[in-house]
């Protein structure tokens, strides 16, 4: 994703960080405070370039055109676009300008009118300086970054997107939320008088919002349940918890049987040795002999438990809104599982056998995500530590302020689009 991109680049290459606690219009109790995060190096906005001396023009990246075109137009040395090209290698590849990215060009005043200086926009955050004057120098310029400390809060009518759009909050916080909340709610089932409230930070360069940087704390009222996530940074790693220091995120299962093999992989063209013709096969197959336990990978609801001519005894398993599982020719399913029966993970759900389409005994294993069959050992599915002990008590602190902070805030009418302080 981008933003996670650009975040990247932030930290790496850093300047000058503010971070500026702001108040939104419903809450004007809080006192603003500025603290410094990070000093690195400080760059003015003209990308570090005497203006006094040059033309500046603003351009953007036409459909199908290239860096050299753009520098020919202005009568740029083919010997000095090579040298920016091999100068800038390690910095940005020239070959991935975008079209409708903006471009600077800062020409000489004198009568050759030739180009000085040449500025590629990467991103609102990141520009490639291009010095034409002399040598040809190229670098890579980071525009400072002001984080703002952000609340909304909403009562939702129809969606948790239309709720926060109605208040002109980035969407990017909609994924953000889904992401975090991903085991706990299913945004897909999101009811009419839900609740939210949402701490968050926001990237700002030249007083523009460019992106969500991360959510400090949340607030979700879900089907009367209440449920916290507390950001929490171990390890260089931003995790989130619930008020018991418990991580949100839950793990998989690595396969569904222990003491397995596999003995076909997830492949989009495999020769099916039953039906002796090359097909897509979707799953993982574990073999193992008849009768060897079957386990859910993860907790969730039953949504089948069924026979079918192919799959033969098989189960499906929705873990939330982006994740569901699936267990194709059991010998026999285990008893009392059937749909709408809560699972754990590593319960036993039914038993290897070669039912349906199937040779010799085997569990084939077929992971969902957002409705597309997955590689599961291509996924990166985070690890659901608790917090460290030695961390627990930072993290109480640190959760005690943010739960106060959260009940302070007051739940706003989605009509009412003066809550987000944008
Ligand atoms: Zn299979």
């Amino acid at each position: 994703m981008k933003n996670s991109k650009v975040f990247t680049l932030i930290i790496s290459g850093l300047l000058l960080v503010l971070f500026i606690i702001t108040t939104t219009s419903n809450k004007p109790k809080e006192t603003p405070a500025i603290i410094i995060v990070k000093s690195v190096k400080k760059i003015n906005t003209e990308f570090g370039i005497d203006t006094s001396a040059v033309v500046k023009q603003i351009h953007s990246v036409k459909r199908n055109e290239t860096l050299s075109k753009i520098l020919l137009k202005y009568k740029t040395p083919y010997n000095k676009i090579y040298q920016a090209q091999i100068l800038s290698k390690n910095l940005f590849d020239l070959r991935k300008i975008i079209y409708g990215h903006k471009y600077y060009s800062y020409s000489s005043t004198d009568n050759s009118n030739s180009l000085q200086y040449f500025v590629y926009e990467i991103s609102p955050i990141d520009y490639l300086v291009i010095n034409f004057k002399d040598t040809v120098s190229v670098d890579l310029i980071h525009k400072k970054i002001v984080l703002k400390k952000k609340i909304v809060s909403g009562v939702i009518k129809n969606s948790l997107y239309m709720s926060l759009a109605e208040q002109n909050v980035d969407p990017g916080l909609v994924i953000n939320l889904s992401e975090i909340y991903a085991w706990q709610i299913d945004f897909y089932r999101i009811m009419e008088g839900d609740k939210y409230k949402v701490i968050y930070e926001e990237k700002y360069v030249d007083d523009k919002p460019v992106g969500i940087n991360k959510i400090i704390g949340a607030e979700f009222f879900h089907r009367k349940e209440n449920y916290y996530a507390i950001n929490y940074k171990t390890n260089n790693k931003n995790e989130y918890y619930d008020e018991k220091g418990n991580s949100l995120q839950k793990t998989f299962l690595k396969a569904p049987i222990k003491f397995s093999r596999i003995s076909s992989r997830f492949t989009y063209r495999r020769f099916h040795p039953v039906q002796k013709r090359y097909k897509a096969h979707l799953g993982t197959d574990y073999a193992a002999p008849q009768g060897t336990p079957i386990h859910a990978v993860g907790d969730g609801i039953i949504i089948t438990a069924a026979y079918s001519k192919y799959n033969g005894r098989y189960i499906k398993v929705k873990h939330n809104g982006t994740y569901s599982t699936q267990y194709l020719h059991m010998y026999k399913i285990a008893s009392g599982i059937r749909p709408g029966v809560k699972v754990k993970q590593g319960q036993i759900i039914g038993y290897v056998g070669h039912t349906g389409l199937a040779r010799g005994n085997h569990v084939c294993f077929r992971f969902w995500k957002n409705g597309q069959q997955v590689n599961p050992l291509k996924q990166k599915i985070p690890a659901s530590k608790p917090i460290v002990k030695k961390y627990l008590d930072d993290f109480n602190r640190l959760k005690e302020k943010i739960i106060t902070e959260l009940k302070n805030i007051d739940f706003v009418e989605n009509n009412n689009t003066s809550t987000a302080s944008l």
